[in-house]
């Protein structure tokens, strides 16, 4: 056992709070944007994606996949958006990164999709040397 583990009753760190930690470093002041764990979601490891609400307004969000993010028995290190990861938790974070730079790119009212200004983006505020997530089939 640890000296000192969590304290009891401390919870892990949200999505929420992740995803605020990340824009925070890389400088971003975007709005928070709803973030969901799916169970479905089997082939692809993060989404980012645009609804239209009843009213016809167009909304975001980010989906993540239980079924890969919280599986514990990948073969380490898992290289994901090109970068060597050692823990789920780091897993998790490399995509939470690439669909939020997403979400500022669609917020930028520019290409979204995976374009050389996503790719400078990535490399230049995550060190992501690529832009395929590595597990899982690339989606968006
Ligand atoms: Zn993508």
């Amino acid at each position: 056992m640890a000296p000192f583990g969590p304290k009891i009753g401390s919870v892990p760190p949200t999505l929420r709070h992740k995803a605020a930690l990340i824009l925070r470093q890389a400088g971003w002041d975007l709005p928070p944007l709803p973030l969901v764990w799916s169970p479905r979601m089997t082939r692809c490891a993060g989404l980012f994606v645009i609804e239209k609400d009843a009213r016809g307004v167009w909304r975001p969000e980010i989906r993540m996949s239980i079924p890969l993010l919280r599986r514990l028995d990948w073969p380490w290190p898992q290289v994901v958006c090109g970068v060597r990861c050692h823990t789920p938790e780091e897993i998790q974070a490399r995509i939470l990164e690439h669909e939020l730079l997403h979400y500022k790119l669609w917020l930028d009212k520019v290409d979204w999709g995976h374009t050389d200004q996503f790719r400078r983006l990535a490399w230049e505020a995550f060190g992501h040397q690529s832009v395929t997530h590595g597990i899982g089939q690339e989606a968006a």
